[in-house]
This record gives C-alpha cells, sequence and structure tokens, in this order.
C-alpha cells in the first residue's frame, strides 16, 4: 500500500515539495484490530491549518509522518466482532491505501444510505452536519429569514443554501467563484440569487442580489465577504463564522473586515463554531437531511479526482475553487 506523508511545512500555498508518497508494507491486523481498504479518502480546508506548526482545535501534522483526515473504506480482515469483515467504515486513518488500527477507530456506516461511499465524507458526514448545525443552532436560524451563505458551491455552502430553503427561508443569496457555479445555484440548488465574487466588490454585488438586507450570514470565507455581510445584516443579525478559506493560505493578516463596530449599533451576533463540539447533533441531522436526500429534495454534486498520487492536486484544486460540491479522491 501507499500513503502521503507530509515532506515539509509550507509557507503560503503548499506544492509539491509539501507532499511525500511512500510505499509501506500492509501488516495483518492483531487481535481487537481492523484493516481497512480505503475507497475514498477526504481533502478539507481545515487540512491546510494542520500543516502549519501552531496550537489549533486539532493538532498539526508531523513532519514525515502520513497526513490524516476522513476516509471511507471496506475491511479487509479484522480481529473484532464488532468491526465485522466486509463492513464500510468512516474513519480518520485517509491519505492512505490501507488503513490499520484498533476497532475503536473504526465507525460501521450504512453502506445503503446513499448511491456512494463518498456521501459519508460529505452530505451525510462532517460538512452536512457543519452545515446543519451551523445554520440551526448557531446562527438560530429562523423561518422567514434572509440567508446569505459564501463558499455556496462548496460540500458545506451547497447545504446550507438547500437546508435555509426546505426549513422556509425567505430568501437565500449565495456567492461562489465561477459563472458555472453561480448558475448551479440558481438552477440546480434552488437559490433565489448567486453572483460570483471575482465579478466585482462582493459588498456591491451582496446589495443587488439581497437589496431588502440579510437577517443570517454563514460564513465560509472571511474577509471582504464578511465585511459585505456586516454592513448587510439587519439589526439584531446573526453570523454563523464557519471557515475563512480566502485567508488560509496567507502569510499577512487579512485586510478586512473593517467594519467591524457596526456590529455593535446593530446588535449583530458573531458566533464561531468547531463541528466536532456538536456531534450529539448527528442523530436529528441524519433523520432530516438524510429524510430530504431518499426523498430526493436535495441535488449532491461532488468532485471526484482518482488516485491516492492525485491527493495533493485534489486538496490544492479544492483550495482554488476546481470542485463544485465535495471534493473527495477514490482510490
Ligand atoms: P468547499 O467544498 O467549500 O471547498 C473550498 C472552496 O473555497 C472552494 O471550492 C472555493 O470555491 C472556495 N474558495 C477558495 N478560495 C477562496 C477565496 N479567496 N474566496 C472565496 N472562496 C474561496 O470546502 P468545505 O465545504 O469543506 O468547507 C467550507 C468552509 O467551511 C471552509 O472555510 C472550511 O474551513 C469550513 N469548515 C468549517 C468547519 C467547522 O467546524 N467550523 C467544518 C468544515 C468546514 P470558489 O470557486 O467559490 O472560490
Amino acid at each position: 500500500g501507499r500513503e502521503i506523508r507530509l515532506a515539509a511545512r509550507p509557507s503560503g500555498w503548499p506544492t509539491a515539495e509539501t507532499f511525500d508518497l511512500v510505499e509501506v508494507d500492509v501488516p495483518d491486523p492483531g487481535p481487537g484490530q481492523v484493516l481497512v481498504r480505503n475507497l475514498f479518502t477526504s481533502v478539507d480546508p481545515y487540512m491546510r491549518g494542520r500543516m502549519d506548526d501552531r496550537e489549533s482545535y486539532v493538532p498539526p501534522f508531523r513532519v514525515g509522518a502520513p497526513l490524516d483526515g476522513g476516509a471511507v473504506g471496506e475491511v479487509v480482515a479484522s480481529g473484532s466482532d464488532d468491526v465485522p469483515e466486509g463492513s464500510l467504515v468512516l474513519h480518520g486513518l485517509g491519505w492512505r491505501d490501507f488503513a490499520l488500527a484498533d476497532a475503536g477507530a473504526f465507525r460501521v456506516v450504512d453502506a445503503h444510505a446513499a448511491p456512494s461511499p463518498s456521501a459519508h465524507l460529505g452530505v451525510l458526514g462532517m460538512p452536512g452536519l457543519t452545515a446543519y448545525v451551523g445554520l440551526l443552532d448557531v446562527a438560530g436560524f429562523r423561518e422567514g429569514d434572509a440567508v446569505f451563505v459564501s463558499g455556496a458551491a462548496g460540500a458545506v455552502g451547497s447545504l446550507v443554501g438547500q437546508i435555509a430553503k426546505l426549513r422556509g427561508a425567505g430568501r437565500v443569496v449565495g456567492s461562489a467563484g465561477s459563472a458555472e457555479k453561480v448558475a448551479h445555484l440558481v438552477d440546480d440548488l434552488g437559490f433565489d440569487a448567486a453572483f460570483d465574487y471575482k465579478d466585482g466588490p462582493v459588498r456591491e454585488q451582496l446589495r443587488a442580489a439581497a437589496p431588502d438586507g440579510i437577517d443570517v450570514y454563514f460564513d465560509n470565507v472571511g474577509g471582504e465577504h464578511l465585511e459585505a455581510a456586516i454592513s448587510a445584516l439587519h439589526r439584531f443579525g446573526r453570523v454563523a463564522l464557519c471557515g475563512a478559506v480566502a485567508q488560509y493560505n496567507d502569510t499577512e493578516p487579512p485586510a478586512a473586515p473593517r467594519n467591524l463596530a457596526a456590529a455593535i449599533g446593530k446588535e449583530l451576533t458573531l458566533r464561531g463554531f468547531i463541528v466536532g463540539s456538536h456531534g450529539d447533533r448527528m442523530p436529528a441531522f441524519v433523520e432530516e437531511v438524510g429524510g430530504w436526500l431518499r426523498a430526493g429534495r436535495i441535488t449532491v454534486r461532488e468532485t471526484v479526482v482518482d488516485g491516492l498520487e492525485n491527493a495533493p492536486d485534489a486538496f490544492l484544486g479544492m483550495l482554488r475553487g476546481q470542485n463544485t460540491g465535495k471534493m473527495v479522491v477514490r482510490l
């Protein structure tokens, strides 16, 4: 089997020199251990932060050690009755062909929950739960709210907009980085309006897309987007601070938002969150979003890159916006 290691910590954008593809032996599982052949491995924005050597809510990757992160695979050998051979499992030992660990590291998931096992890395997994708790719990979404979401064509954002619509939003506006994505948001995902943030100042484009203002902003991007949202939010507006993907590769602090003080007079709530703190909402999420998925009321797009050797390119491509919906690597 093969694994991808962190060869060196990047400064700014990662490059080919950041990653090392290495051939490794695949050992037999010992008592209580499970061997999994990975089918899909996830590339996620938060992994960029883990390449830096600094304190965060997840420990940094170690130089010379394999990268890790979400993956789904099939159990090929098992020393545990809890995780039998042949089952589909979700776990955190991605970026490698085979995962070997104690049975407790693997969670058996429903192989029939979605057409592709990759759904457990996207709509039915961590990004889906992020959209659900971020919108409903963190931003305190209420029926009739006008919602703006950035990164709207991505894994999290595409679900935020659709969940808002299904829960009775007044108006749902999204931003994304290409004309194709903007068309996808309006034509396929049911957004009321969308714009390409590369076409001009976000503040002006948001004002045109939501002339009556917004109640909720779901922030995947930070910077200029957050600044524009602060100016468009109504009194008592709410912001879920989910991510700041616009600045993950920056070496200088961001120039925006410059209007944070407007949050005082407008009595805004800006609340950051980490999906890992909301695991208790998994059952409600699976029930509601899983139900919409089965009923065909949610549209899911994925961008699939083939081959572990292409995982670094998939990761970089995702940070550059080459994905629509969840970016996954098929092994
Ligand atoms: P996406 O599928 O949305 O992929 C990342 C997207 O970021 C790209 O497709 C690209 O789309 C967009 N992007 C890249 N650079 C910029 C830029 N300069 N300005 C605006 N958009 C940019 O990733 P996820 O759905 O997995 O994650 C979305 C956000 O949610 C990230 O910020 C991530 O860190 C955060 N997150 C937070 C979690 C939490 O617990 N708080 C959990 C999971 C995700 P485009 O073509 O539109 O530019």
